[in-house]
């Protein structure tokens, strides 16, 4: 992989974000904010770093760049739709809020709960986030949601609202946003007037319609299609982690991307490697005896721009999608890795973050390529290992319930650890494996510090713990950094591996939670360590200036 590291011609232009306790105006009545107040904002603010995101559009065409203003109006339509869901009238706080640097922070939070702390309020005077965001009435229980006799209740694509006698009753979104869809339908239609690909020109027309009518099946189906052209945006509600009351409910984003061709065609091989690679998982035979997909597409973007759902909080750097099972069964999925939006988070959170807590001797071995082929095997390595439990009964995800997300990830950070051991055996992959194992350590350090309200964040403390307990790295206590004992890191990646897939295949519930209630929390001394690159104001996460 080494040898893709020259082709990076992205530069980011680091802009700090202007400090924010200066910014107060003494004159607003919600002024009366105390220096502690203050600096609480800013300790806050500090957990991000503001990155100029660039992607090259030079080689674009009159046409496509025309178009691309067109989709960033469409984008910034599912901003404000996406802002709706997740707090409600978000303007309206806005200017209720005197102090410059909590209006940012509400910004980067499309509301006044902190995503990076366990949705903790930071404005003054509000409550806890409701559960289900904004698609359900604040003071609705689950039992009286249950007892509904609604017909599209449960559907991704309404929100639930009480009429004048207090019964709930349910609004497409098409209804609830029609002047909104109707605006980005028209948008996206110019938008495929300019289209040269014809399948991306197809699947503009049907995403256009699918706004107004809430069924994107077709348009779904049309963007599996899409498979040449330079420019492509994934638009409309679409993940539903917003809605944390029951998961039914889509949330509307924008990405706008561009094709890196080159990074493309080189991922395209990879692909291939998978049924091989399910073959050998580290397991009994019974536990990998799923065809993984073969169709998967796997393909590097720049982000052009990020609106709503994935622009709140820490920002998406792979997307595997569409959601709709019946076009993955027919079509596979599209596996989408944003590398401009990658190399932010390298840049300003790996290395840094390694220079405090990464072995002096071992920081040359922090790299760039091994941090892109750690993520992409990670996404890739979802496909692997098994979906149904052995005993046919049920789903994994159904078996393990809350614990399904954490442990899924997971597993697809150490088979993707595995990947990229087994590819490096087979003469497939460049580069050195202490580096791709080095950096796997400090992107756990990166993750822990998502919190344990977040899978990824609850699967790296697992990791941290069991990697440990293996000797997979040590500290030394006389400068507080881990060093890796490579030797250790196969036994240890195949043993962790094995457990989880076991655990996944026999839908082990319990086994689970037992695992998540003993390894799954943060040791006194990570959580010291964590905070020394807190002191240090090595930020959690990036926004971007775009
Ligand atoms: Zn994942």
């Amino acid at each position: 992989m080494r040898l893709l590291l020259s082709t990076v011609i992205i530069g980011f232009t680091l802009l700090f974000l202007a400090s924010c306790g200066s910014s107060s105006d003494p004159s607003s009545a919600e002024e009366t904010a105390t220096d502690a107040n203050t600096s609480a904002i800013s300790q806050r603010l500090d957990k991000y770093i503001n990155v100029r995101l660039e992607a090259p559009i030079d080689h674009l065409s009159e046409n496509q760049q025309q178009m691309i203003s067109l989709l960033i109006e469409a984008a910034d339509i599912m901003d404000g739709l996406f802002s709706y869901e997740a707090y409600g009238n978000q303007d309206s706080l806005l200017n209720t809020v005197g102090d410059a640097g909590l209006k940012e922070y509400v910004k980067i939070n499309y509301g006044p709960w902190d995503r990076l702390d366990n949705n903790e309020p930071f404005v003054k005077g509000v409550g806890s986030k409701p559960a289900g965001a904004n698609f359900y009435p604040p003071d609705m229980s689950k039992a009286e949601f249950e007892q509904a006799e609604l017909t599209d209740k449960a559907s991704l694509y309404t929100f639930i609202r009480r009429n004048e006698n207090g019964e709930l009753i349910s609004v497409p979104y098409h209804e609830m946003f029609a002047g909104e869809v109707q605006q980005t339908s028209i948008l996206l239609k110019q938008a495929s007037e300019l289209a040269e690909d014809s399948d991306f020109k197809k699947y503009l027309e049907l995403r256009s319609e699918a706004l107004l009518t809430d069924e994107y099946q077709a348009s779904d189906l049309a963007w599996m299609d899409v498979k040449n052209n330079a420019i492509d945006v994934v638009i409309g509600p679409i993940e539903t982690y917003e809605d944390q009351l029951f998961g039914y409910k889509a949330a509307h984003e924008a990405y706008i991307l561009i094709k890196d061709q080159e990074w493309s065609q080189r991922l395209a091989k990879y692909a291939q490697f998978l049924p091989q690679l399910q073959e050998n998982l580290p397991v009994d035979d019974q536990y990998k005896q799923e065809k993984p997909g073969s169709d998967a597409e796997l393909n590097a973007y720049d982000v052009v721009y990020y609106a709503g759902d994935c622009n709140a909080g820490s920002k998406t750097i792979a997307i595997n999608l569409p959601n709709d099972e019946e076009v993955q069964l027919k079509k596979g999925t599209r596996r989408l890795q944003l590398k401009n939006a990658m190399r932010a988070k390298y840049d300003e959170i790996l290395v840094p973050l390694s220079e405090v807590l990464i072995d002096p001797e071992q920081r040359q071995y922090i790299t760039f390529d091994a941090f892109f082929a750690n993520t992409m095997f990670h996404e890739v390595a979802h496909g692997l290992g098994i979906k149904n439990t052995i005993d046919g009964q049920s789903t994994v995800r159904e078996a393990l319930r809350e614990h399904a997300s954490a442990l899924e990830e997971g597993k697809a950070d150490v088979l993707g650890l595995y990947m990229v051991t087994q590819l490096h055996e087979a003469g497939g992959l460049e580069g050195d494996l202490k580096e791709f194992y080095t950096t796997f350590l400090a992107s756990i350090f990166r993750s822990v510090r998502f919190g344990a309200s977040s899978a990824h964040g609850k699967a790296n403390m697992i990791r941290f713990s069991y990697f440990q307990e293996k000797g997979v790295f040590e500290r030394d206590s006389e400068i507080g950094t881990y060093r890796v004992n490579y030797d250790q890191m196969q036994q240890a990646m195949n043993d962790l591996s094995h457990d989880i897939l076991t655990l996944q295949g026999d839908g082990d519930y319990d086994g689970v939670a037992q695992l998540v209630a003993e390894k799954g929390k943060i040791s006194p001394q990570l959580q010291a360590d964590l905070d020394r690159l807190s002191e240090q104001s090595i930020p959690v996460d990036v926004t971007f200036e775009q």
